[in-house]
């Protein structure tokens, strides 16, 4: 499973570029499939996985240094926003959704953890390795 991007479906904000998660690259939404049709090399584009990483237990605002699904941190991009999380190993971990709950229950809880996301060179993650990362 690896993450796509379809340019020719509509996002959640209106704008070209929906977001999923599949193992080949074929829009579940349009059904464009740049497997078998050359033309829709332009519009279904490798997606990035953004990983989830938890707050840290005792200093605020910090996260905890950990990607929740277990992978190496460098070269990847996460976020302490469960709602900017595509990486479907880090929802599946109980980190994530502890604090995905606590985020659409909680007002308070959600203003007071604020990491802005972290983008760790937007190039180096392209899915060279033939390891799946999410099965
Ligand atoms: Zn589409
Ligand atoms: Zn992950």
């Amino acid at each position: 499973m690896r993450p796509y991007v379809c340019y020719n479906c509509l996002n959640a904000k209106g704008t070209p570029g929906r977001q999923f998660i599949a193992a080949q690259p074929i829009c579940p939404t349009c059904g464009a499939d740049r497997v078998n049709d050359p033309k829709a090399k332009h519009v279904i584009l490798d997606g990035k996985l953004i990983h989830f990483e938890g707050p840290h237990a005792i200093i605020r605002e910090k996260g905890c240094g950990k990607l929740a699904c277990g992978l190496q941190m460098a070269n990847r991009q996460f976020s302490g926003d469960p709602d900017a999380v595509n990486c479907p190993k880090c929802k599946a971990s109980p980190e994530w959704i502890e604090r995905h709950k606590a985020k659409h229950t909680s007002v308070d809880e959600l203003q007071e953890f604020d990491v802005p996301n972290v983008e760790i060179d937007p190039n180096a993650e392209q899915y060279k390795t033939p390891k799946p990362e999410a099965e």
